[in-house]
């Protein structure tokens, strides 16, 4: 068996601030440990409130001239840092896989293949903005946010960071990124990659460090003119309390508990397994992952049974094994939540077709769980509301259409969906009754330029595209 984990290890021991490479304030840092091997695979500096004010300065000085660029020079300047990261895509799958547990070819393709359309897609959407337009007498202008502030979680790391960095800078905005401290070391790259770009100084930094002190001095400062998170709704809240009191800007991506409405006309062998898919791809740590699965119950049998076979298929192992499906999760303490997710479930009496909380017989090591499949689970159930963030399918069955459409909506959560039925007209008519920001009909694919982002506790505002970048603008109207 192929394991190449072991040799990679990269060590940071400076932050990215003012176009340089500068020792942090403080001399803690983070370890970065590898989830399949459990051992180090790089540490990056913890910075402090002190790094905080130092890369807020920078960006506050970068802003005037950045903004007044050209925006044809500011797209020229994204599109050379993707193509930088096209260039060294093996090299940056192999970091995120290791940091991060997900297998390497799904690394390549989704992990580093999205940030890089992200950044050369700026070129494409940034001038379809309406940076300019007349309103009556008056000349509408959008203007860059200012000093923006990204926090970003570590499910897709490098994709959620582009989604911020790429379309703030194409808009004009200067950054400061904190990224998670879970999976920090492709931060580190991009930076890399935007040096070796040659943005002016100032324009994009990097502190790296704890949410708490790092995340909330930023969320906090009054020369961050717009915070832009992505996480846990629960974080997502002391996010915006903090950023209330400067009445600051707020982009919010946070979790989600989507619903796949499979309707009783639906293509059954496509439908489940494409579903099982959606739920446990990146071991179901993906916020948008349909992780109910909802069935017209004289279906439910039928559904059981694919939905068991599906989830057989899912080969656990070494991330960098080409033969591996499926990764550990990212942490052991993510894998302790996960399971006493799937306890729970058991405890309030759904169904376990397959899976459960033990580690898996033939994993000694890595923090690994078991490809999980719940039936029977009822709407109001634990597993059916609450976020689990694990390869968890919970399958709920209904009886009426108008049933579908109210347990789908029945949660805090509003990120994303899907609908299957062997009529596309009437799977619209469905999707549009559901609250939530996007819903795939039949499996159809992410689509990186059109609006990401949730309905309720599931975020405000959009990222990607001409909307993501629109989301980084203040509007001016100047009377005539
Ligand atoms: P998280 O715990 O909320 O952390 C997200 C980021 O916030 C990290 O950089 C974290 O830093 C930082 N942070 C933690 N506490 C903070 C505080 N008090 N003030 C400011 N920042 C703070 O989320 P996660 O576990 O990394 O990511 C998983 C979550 O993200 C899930 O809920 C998932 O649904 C959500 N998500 C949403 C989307 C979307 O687009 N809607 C996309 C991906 C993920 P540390 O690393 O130091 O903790």
């Amino acid at each position: 068996m192929a394991t190449t984990t072991a040799q990679l290890n990269r060590s940071y021991s400076r932050l990215f601030i003012g176009g340089s490479w500068v020792e942090p304030e403080g001399d803690r840092h983070i370890q970065v440990v590898n989830p399949y091997t459990e051992e180090p695979v790089g540490t990056v500096p913890s910075g402090d409130s002190r790094d905080v004010e130092r890369a807020v300065a920078a960006a506050k000085a970068a802003f005037p001239a950045w903004a007044q660029t050209p925006l044809e020079e500011r797209l020229a300047l994204l599109s050379k840092v993707g193509e930088l990261m096209a260039a060294q895509s093996g090299e940056i799958a192999a970091v995120i896989c290791a940091e991060l547990g997900m297998p390497l070819r799904l690394c390549e393709l989704i992990q580093v293949g999205l940030p890089t359309t992200t950044f050369r897609s700026m070129a494409q959407v940034a001038p379809q903005v309406a940076w300019e337009e007349q309103v009556g007498n008056s000349l509408v202008l959008r203007e860059p946010a200012g000093v923006v502030a990204a926090i970003t979680p570590w499910n897709y790391p490098l994709h959620q960071i582009a989604a911020k960095v790429a379309p703030a800078l194409a808009a004009g905005c200067t950054v400061v990124l904190k990224p998670s401290g879970v999976a920090p070391l492709n931060a580190f790259v991009l930076a890399e990659l935007i040096e070796q770009a040659g943005l002016p100084k100032g324009v994009f930094n990097l502190v790296s460090g704890g949410g708490r002190e790092v995340g909330e001095a930023l969320a906090a400062h009054p020369d961050v003119d717009m915070v832009s998170f992505t996480g846990s709704t629960a974080v997502g809240r002391r996010v915006s309390e903090l950023a209330a009191a400067t009445v600051k800007r707020v982009a919010m991506e946070l979790g989600g508990k989507s619903a796949n409405v499979i309707l009783d006309d639906a293509d059954l062998g496509k439908a489940v397994p494409d579903g099982v898919a959606k739920c446990f791809l990146n071991s179901g740590q993906t916020c948008s992952a349909l992780t109910r699965m909802l069935v017209p119950r004289k279906l439910l049998g039928e559904v059981e049974e694919l939905a068991v076979q599906a989830a057989a298929t899912y080969r656990l192992g070494d991330p960098f094994d080409p033969q591996t499906r499926m990764g550990p999760v990212v942490s052991a303490d993510q894998r302790q939540i996960v399971r006493s997710y799937i306890e729970k479930g058991v405890a309030e009496g759904a169904k376990l077709l397959c899976g459960g909380a033990e580690q898996p017989e033939d994993q000694p090591h890595g923090f690994f769980v078991k490809p999980t499949v719940f039936s029977a689970v009822a709407p109001g159930m634990t597993i059916a509301q609450e976020e689990i963030f694990g390869p968890v399918l919970a399958i709920i069955p209904y009886d009426s259409e108008e049933e579908a459409v109210e347990i789908a909506n029945g949660t805090i959560y509003g990120l994303a969906g899907g609908v299957g039925s062997g009529d596309v007209e009437r799977a619209k008519a469905v999707a549009r009754r559901l609250r939530t920001g996007q819903v795939e009909i039949n499996g159809g694919a992410f689509n990186p330029l059109a609006p990401f982002g949730g309905y309720k506790q599931s975020g405000n505002g959009r990222e990607l595209g001409r909307h993501g970048v629109e989301e980084f603008t203040e509007l001016k109207a100047l009377q005539l």
